[in-house]
């Protein structure tokens, strides 16, 4: 998608410095972060919303959970606890129709969320 922000971060079109990359996602910070620990997991793959995953990409969004996981590890929030965090549409709150899941950590979350 050419004018999809997270698409240009993912093929590097658009500068940002990743923390994470394979063939099948890319991690950066968010730019506004919500916690000492905001991160976003995106798939390389441009898919616009949860509601347009396929079949296929199942195997995609288990793999994300196991970055998100293995990142929570390596940044130190896992043992006290972390929010793995996807908006969909309007009143989820998305903002960038590209999925992403924030992975936040470092304080305290609140339930329910805002
Ligand atoms: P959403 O509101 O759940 O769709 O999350 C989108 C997130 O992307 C927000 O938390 C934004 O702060 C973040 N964001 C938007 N543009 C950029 C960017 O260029 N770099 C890093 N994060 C971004």
């Amino acid at each position: 998608m050419s004018d999809c922000i997270f698409c240009k971060i993912a093929s590097g079109e658009m500068d940002t410095k990743l923390l994470y990359e394979d063939e099948r996602v890319v991690v950066f910070s968010d730019i506004d972060p919500q916690a000492p620990v905001h991160l976003l997991i995106i798939p390389k793959k441009h898919i616009s919303t949860l509601l347009d995953i396929s079949a296929e990409d199942q195997d995609l969004i288990g793999y994300i959970y196991m970055i998100a996981a293995k990142l929570a590890r390596e940044n130190g929030i896992a043992e006290d606890g972390f929010r793995v965090v996807s908006n969909c549409n309007e009143d989820g709150g998305q903002s960038v129709y590209h999925i992403h899941f924030h992975l936040l950590g470092g304080r305290s979350m609140q339930w329910p969320p805002g």
